[in-house]
C-alpha cells in the first residue's frame, strides 16, 4: 500500500535477492516499490528511493471498427497482474503482487477464490494518476460522515476500522463524428383578437395560436472523448458526482502505476460502451435538430444520425474506495483520488430518527399547551371578568387535562411519519 507502516516486514536480504519475481525493484534495496500518489511517481516503502515514471505523453486512440472486428489485440494488464472475482456482487479486480484482494473493494466481503493470471483485456491507454494519499482520504471520509445526519454510531467506528483501497475504475471515451438527417415540424406563433363579454361588456384580447410547418434537414457534430464508466458494481449516479475528471493529466498506461493500487476488470464491453455514448450524443444531437429546425416551437418525428470515424480509448480512473457491511447489507463510499471529492451511501439510524421526531413532538405540544393555555384563560376572563393572575392555578390544571388527551392523535401521526420516510432502510437498520 502507498502508506507503508513501519511494522512492515523488512526488505529481503541481497543474499536471498528475488528481483526477477519483482514486479517493481527497487534500485538500492530490491524490495517492490509502489506508486506514490504524492510525487507522482514511484517510491520504496522501505529505504524510500524514488524513481520517475514516463512524462505525459499523447495518448493514443483507437479505431472502434477495427476492434469490433476483433482485430484489436487483447493481453493481461500486466505479466504479473493477477486477478480475482467477487462472488457476491460480480465485480473482477486485478492487481499486482504483493498487493493482495482479501476483502472485495466493491461490497466488503471477503474474497474465497484463490486469484489466478489476469484474463487478457484491451489494454487501459491511459491512468489518470492518483494525487490524494490514504490518510487524506480517509479524513475526508471521516469528515463526510460526520456530516451525516443520522449516521449510527456504530458505523462511524466501524468505518474507522475498515480502511479503504485504491482502485482504478475502468472507463471508456469514445470520439466520433456524426451526421444526422432528420424530420419534424417548425411551430410559428400568430395573434388573433377575441371578443369576449365580461359582467355585460364587450372586451377584446390576442391569443396565441401556433401554425405548423413541415421541416427536414441535416445537422453534423463531432463528439471528443464522451465518457461512459464501465463498472457496473459502483454506483452510477455517485460515481458520475465524482467529476470533474482532469482528462488534461492522463498519463500512458503503463504496469508501474498499479503498484500498490487495483484496478477494476472493465464489466461493460467496448460495443456496449458505444450504446451509453449514443445516448449522450443523441441528446445533443436532438438539441442541435431543434435549433436547425427554429421558430417558436417544434416537433422532431424521426432523426437518423451515422456515427464515423469512431475512435476509443480505455481509461483507468483512480478512487479510494471504501465498502463497510452493516446488518447484511454493503454500502460503498468513494473519493475521487485526484480531487478528493466524496460521495457516498449510509444506513440510517432508526433510534436517532425516532428522538429527532419526539423532540419535535415535544416542541409541538408545548406550543400547543400555551396556546390553548392562552385562549381558555382568555375565555375564562372574558366569561367571569375577573383579572388575570388570580386564575393562574386553574389555567395550569386545564392546560393539564388537555395534554392528557393530545398525545395519542400526535403519537399517531408520528409513526406514520416515521415509516413514510424511512421507507427501504428499515431493514438495514436497527439501533446505534
Ligand atoms: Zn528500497
Ligand atoms: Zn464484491
Amino acid at each position: 500500500m502507498p502508506d507503508a507502516t513501519p511494522q512492515a516486514p523488512p526488505p529481503p536480504q541481497s543474499s536471498q535477492p528475488t528481483p526477477k519475481s519483482q514486479s517493481f525493484p527497487c534500485p538500492s534495496c530490491s524490495a517492490t516499490m509502489v506508486f506514490d500518489p504524492a510525487s507522482g511517481g514511484m517510491k520504496c516503502p522501505y529505504c524510500g528511493v524514488k524513481q520517475a515514471l514516463q512524462a505525459a505523453g499523447e495518448v493514443a486512440s483507437h479505431s472502434y471498427d477495427e476492434a469490433i472486428k476483433g482485430n484489436h489485440a487483447k493481453q493481461a494488464i500486466s505479466d504479473k497482474a493477477l486477478q480475482v472475482n467477487c462472488t457476491s456482487c460480480g465485480g473482477s479486480v486485478v492487481f499486482v503482487p504483493p498487493e493482495v484482494a482479501g476483502v472485495c473493494s466493491f461490497c466488503g466481503i471477503a474474497i474465497v477464490a484463490a486469484p489466478k493470471a489476469a484474463d487478457p483485456l484491451i489494454a487501459p491507454d491511459a491512468v489518470l494518476p492518483a494525487k490524494i494519499v490514504k490518510n487524506v482520504a480517509r479524513d475526508s471520509v471521516k469528515t463526510w460522515l460526520s456530516s451525516r445526519w443520522f449516521a449510527p454510531n456504530a458505523l462511524k467506528k466501524m468505518a474507522q476500522q475498515e480502511g479503504i483501497s485504491a482502485v482504478y475504475l475502468p472507463f471508456w471515451t469514445y470520439d466520433c463524428d456524426t451526421q444526422s438527417r432528420y424530420t419534424g415540424e417548425r411551430g410559428e406563433h400568430y395573434y388573433e383578437t377575441e371578443v369576449y363579454e365580461e359582467n355585460g361588456e364587450r372586451k377584446t384580447r390576442e391569443v396565441q395560436h401556433t401554425r405548423w410547418y413541415a421541416a427536414a434537414g441535416q445537422v453534423s457534430r463531432s463528439f471528443d472523448d464522451v465518457l461512459i464508466p464501465a463498472t457496473k458494481t459502483v454506483n452510477e449516479k455517485r460515481l458520475n458526482k465524482l467529476q470533474p475528471w482532469n482528462l488534461e493529466e492522463l498519463r500512458n498506461y503503463e504496469p508501474a502505476f498499479l503498484a500498490g493500487f487495483k484496478a477494476q476488470r472493465y464489466q461493460l464491453e467496448l460495443a456496449e460502451g458505444f450504446g451509453h455514448a449514443q445516448s449522450v450524443m443523441r441528446s445533443e444531437i436532438e438539441s442541435d435538430v431543434r435549433s436547425d429546425i427554429g421558430g417558436d416551437e417544434q416537433r422532431v418525428t424521426g432523426i437518423d444520425t451515422k456515427y464515423s470515424n469512431v475512435m476509443f480509448r480505455h481509461l483507468l480512473l483512480p478512487v479510494w474506495l471504501g465498502a463497510y457491511r452493516f446488518q447484511n447489507k454493503a454500502y460503498q463510499v468513494m473519493v475521487n483520488a485526484t480531487t478528493g471529492e466524496v460521495q457516498g451511501e449510509r444506513p440510517y439510524s432508526v433510534a436517532k430518527i425516532t428522538m429527532l421526531i419526539l423532540a419535535i413532538l415535544l416542541a409541538i405540544m408545548l406550543l400547543v399547551m400555551m396556546s390553548n393555555g392562552k385562549s381558555s384563560h382568555q375565555r375564562y376572563r372574558e366569561q367571569n371578568s375577573l383579572p388575570k393572575q388570580e386564575f393562574m392555578m386553574p389555567e395550569h390544571h386545564e392546560s393539564i387535562s388537555r395534554l392528557r388527551k393530545l398525545p395519542l392523535s400526535i403519537s399517531g401521526r408520528a409513526f406514520d411519519l416515521t415509516s413514510d420516510k424511512t421507507v427501504g432502510m428499515q431493514s438495514a437498520i436497527q439501533q446505534t
